[in-house]
């Protein structure tokens, strides 16, 4: 991101990081009027295996932040070379522990645990991630989903800035399991008009032009210009590319390519700091979400500083 392009457009920017700590913050309120009214603290049981290093750095995170809202965070850590059999009694453990409210599995596994096997064995109910096939089909049908955390970031930074989605355009480029479909499931369900792009659509630029709402989920860096994105539109960048730069060293980029679109757009996400910091944000969301309807309970209503 150009600084000097930022500054001048700064009221375009939606600051993930900011809003991320809004909703934390919004977070520790309900977890501490949970524990006041029902003596219910929400666990979050993250289970990880091996020692790929940018998974552990996103478990301690996850661990750190689930602490400092008032929950209980557990870490089960196993070797690589740890066997199928003992990762998914370990899942099965958790299912039936009732101190345990949300089970996430960190991906990557190591390719000799069936991670799709892994993924169905977690109890739907304590399924945070929403990656098991009963939330994703209770998202397309409209019911009460457990909803992957970095769509559901991304809409409430969208209803947040725009505040009713109602008949907008939306695009959303990338059709993946984990980004793609969730999010435009979750547009339609704001009544979006919802077009799916992927790498065999025709004419990308065009189909992107017409989007009131633009999501990148791609994972190429920088491949969305300026040119297409139609003047005012809100975009939201999920991309995280890491790409070389001088010297050696290395930096992220998102799916657009900020410094052009940030001219055009109405709103913008920028990488780092947009879209990154609320998906741990809606991981405590989920967990407190998945704590307060197994035990059947409203969750608590608690102040927004705004
Ligand atoms: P993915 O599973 O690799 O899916 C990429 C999607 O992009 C696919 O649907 C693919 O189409 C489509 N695509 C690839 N090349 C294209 C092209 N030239 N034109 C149009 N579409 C194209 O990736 P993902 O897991 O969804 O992740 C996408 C990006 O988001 C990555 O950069 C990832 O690191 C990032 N991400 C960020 C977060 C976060 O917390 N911020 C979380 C998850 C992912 P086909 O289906 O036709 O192959």
């Amino acid at each position: 991101m150009n600084k000097q392009i930022s500054e001048a457009h700064a009221d375009r920017l939606i600051d993930g990081k900011a809003f991320a700590t809004r909703v934390r913050s919004r977070i520790t309120g309900q977890v501490s009027k949970l524990a006041a009214s029902h003596q219910l603290t929400p666990g979050l049981a993250v289970v990880l295996v091996g020692e790929d290093p940018a998974s552990q750095v996103y478990v301690r995170n996850k661990e750190r932040q689930a602490k400092e809202a008032g929950m209980q965070s557990m870490t089960f850590r196993f070797d690589a070379s740890t066997s199928h059999a003992d990762v998914l009694e370990k899942v099965q453990a958790l299912n039936d522990d009732q101190d345990v409210h949300g089970i996430l599995v960190q991906l990557p596994l190591p390719d000799h645990v069936d991670e799709e096997a892994i993924l169905n064995a977690v109890d739907p109910a304590k399924d945070v991630d929403g990656f098991h096939p009963i939330n994703v089909g209770q998202l397309s049908i409209g019911g009460d989903a457990s909803v992957p955390c970095t769509p559901l970031g991304c809409i409430m930074m969208l209803k947040d800035r725009l505040g009713d989605l109602s008949g907008l355009n939306a695009v959303v480029v990338g059709r993946s399991n984990i980004v793609g479909k969730p999010m435009a499931l979750l547009l339609l369900r704001e009544h979006c008009t919802v077009t799916i792009a992927h790498s065999r659509t025709k004419d990308l630029a065009s189909v992107c032009r017409d989007a009131d709402i633009l999501v990148a989920a791609v994972g190429r860096p920088r491949m969305i210009p300026g040119d297409w994105v139609k003047p005012g539109a809100a975009v939201i960048d999920v991309g995280i590319n890491r790409i070389d730069v001088e010297g050696g060293k290395t930096r992220l980029v998102g799916d657009v390519d900020f410094d052009s679109c940030v001219e055009v757009a109405g709103a913008i996400t920028p990488v780092p700091g947009g879209v990154g910091p609320m998906t741990i944000a809606c991981l405590l969301h989920n967990t407190l979400t998945a704590a307060c309807r197994q035990h059947g309970i409203a969750v608590p209503e608690a102040e927004i500083d705004s």
